[in-house]
């Protein structure tokens, strides 16, 4: 046990005072994408943000994950659509086949159905660079604090005070602020304290066996595919880099999933059982898709091909009644561990990080604000953790490989019509929000009411978007748009309307720059 230290950062007085405006400072717990993009999301509005994270340095892990239009759109209005846009692959499809091959049925997706936003396909840790260049970037080179690890924290009724441990050292430091976040995953130890006593994460019974090679594009070289069933071997492949796709290649990432028989009674793992990290074994996985040669792909090539593989168990929690109180709250994993199917884990972490900046910035309290921010998120969002528990789309192709387990040659013979129809919405209905309210509903950047003529320093700390939106707050409080809701129309100039001011003010953090309305 270290010694306890008080001084560093955020140990001052609860508040930072800017002009004689209160700055709410939050303490983020957890460098993930919803951490990250907590924290970018924060100080686009203005509140002073910094994040801690247990890892000795934060490196680009994990392997591909899909961000959907309403994501890319929130990071989009963060100012890194050109990044996404360089770096992932803008998925032009999702189509199911059976573990043969045939194609059951096809989903366009993105730009490709009307979204004004792509969906991308990513490697999860180059995402993540993305978003830490980011933070640095505009925060500061200090505002992410890695190899500090969150250990508790007390509240009171001027703030919250934050218990850290400096893994270099041992030494347990306090920081203080005026809320904290958690968003340290699906083992998060701020979770742990608010909800104490929680069983260990749940189980469905699916081994996952991922890995990444470099080969020759399949399809449309920007589809997601999925082929077989979930009821037993499942395999997911999909292109992830924009750099290989220019070199003719692509970075293919694949998802082997195995339903372990019997296994699913278990129901719950140790906590050591659900490591993002964990090498997997060659040899677990080959055997069990030595002979899926889809047509279109070679399956046992690809596992073969792969330099690393990881296992990883398909667990999620049960979805909680409350996230935090006062002013803690949690978000992303944190908050709603889910199965990595349908796209969402990371898509609604950003989301949060979305809701709750907007949600703080328009409140009078921190605890308002994480209120707000709760009432708005948890109840979508423990909705999608029970629907990736049982997605109708796998319920039907589980449906297919019973029926003909041996292939098919029309799909029509398998499936009604109104059959296939249930995956259109399913798919739907669980993943994607309505394409025309996703276009046309506000931004989730709390742009202030500027007055005309005000001047203020971007000092560098995010306190612009505060400080303004303070001094001309919409006393009548406009309703805060719902991500996932249909909204009247608003049509905006493409490219043009969601490109937050507040963020190109900051983007010349060293000059005084006149705020326009
Ligand atoms: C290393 C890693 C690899 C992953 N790879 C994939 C992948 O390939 N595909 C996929 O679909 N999903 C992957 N995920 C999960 C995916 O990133 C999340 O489901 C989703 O993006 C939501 O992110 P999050 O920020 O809420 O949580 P996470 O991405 O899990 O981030 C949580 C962060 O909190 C930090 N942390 C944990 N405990 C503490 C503590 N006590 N104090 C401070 N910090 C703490 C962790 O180091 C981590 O950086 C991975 C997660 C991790 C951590």
């Amino acid at each position: 046990m270290g010694s306890l230290i008080t001084s560093g950062w955020f140990s001052g007085p609860w508040f930072g005072l800017v002009s004689g405006v209160a700055v709410v400072r939050v303490i983020v717990a957890g460098a993930g994408i919803g951490g990250l993009s907590a924290a970018l999301s924060l100080h686009a509005a203005g509140i002073e943000t910094i994040v801690i994270d247990s890892a000795a340095a934060l490196r680009p892990l994990g392997v591909g994950i899909n961000l959907m239009p309403h994501a890319v759109r929130e990071l989009t209005e963060l100012g890194l659509g050109g990044e996404l846009e360089s770096t992932g692959i803008p998925t032009a499809e999702m189509v199911h086949f059976d573990r043969h091959g045939n194609r059951i049925w096809g989903f366009a997706s993105g730009r490709n159905i009307g979204y004004r936003w792509p969906q991308y396909s990513i490697h999860r840790g180059e995402l993540q660079m993305i978003l830490l260049a980011a933070v640095r970037d505009r925060l500061g080179a200090g505002a992410v604090r890695t190899a500090t690890a969150f250990v508790s924290f007390a509240e009171s009724s001027a703030g919250v005070t934050v218990r850290v441990r400096e893994r270099s050292s041992g030494t347990l430091r306090e920081l203080r602020g005026d809320a904290l976040v958690g968003a340290d995953g699906l083992d998060s130890r701020v979770r742990a304290q608010l909800h104490p006593g929680e069983p260990p994460p749940r189980w469905g019974g699916v081994m996952m066996w991922r890995g990444v090679m470099e080969g020759a594009p399949f399809l449309t070289g920007r589809t997601v595919a999925v082929a077989g069933t979930n009821a037993a071997l499942k395999f997911v492949a999909y292109p992830i880099s924009r750099q290989a796709e220019r070199r003719g290649r692509a970075l293919l990432n694949w998802v082997a999933e195995v339903k372990l028989p019997g296994r699913a009674a278990l129901g719950s793992l140790d906590r050591n059982g659900a490591d993002w990290n964990r090498e997997g074994r060659l040899g677990d996985v080959l055997p069990r898709f030595a002979d899926w040669e889809l047509g279109w792909l070679d399956v046992p090539a690809l596992i073969t091909g792969a330099p690393r593989i990881l296992e990883y168990p398909m667990v999620d929690r049960d979805p909680l009644p409350s996230w935090g109180a006062g002013r803690v709250t949690l978000l992303g994993d944190a908050a709603h561990p889910m199965y990595p199917i349908g796209a969402n884990g990371g898509s609604q972490a950003v989301l949060d990080a979305r809701v709750l900046a907007w949600s703080l910035a328009r409140a009078d309290t921190p605890a308002e604000g994480l209120a707000a921010y709760e009432s708005q998120r948890l109840p979508i969002v423990n909705a999608i953790v029970l629907a990736c528990r049982d997605m109708p789309a796998d319920r039907l192709l589980q449906t297919v490989s019973t029926r003909a387990p041996g292939g098919f040659e029309r799909i029509e013979d398998v499936l009604s019509a109104a059959e296939l129809a249930s995956f259109d919405q399913a798919y739907r209905a669980t993943t994607l929000p309505d394409v025309a309210a996703l276009n046309s509903r506000p931004s989730l950047t709390p742009l202030p009411a500027v007055g005309r003529g005000v001047r203020v320093a971007a000092d560098g700390l995010g306190v612009l978007g505060r400080l303004v939106h303070r001094l001309h707050r919409d006393p009548a409080g406009a309703p805060q748009p719902d991500p996932d809701a249909a909204v009247a129309p608003r049509a905006a100039p493409e490219g043009e309307a969601h490109v937050p001011r507040v963020l190109q003010v900051q983007r010349h953090p060293h000059r005084d720059v006149p705020v326009e309305q």
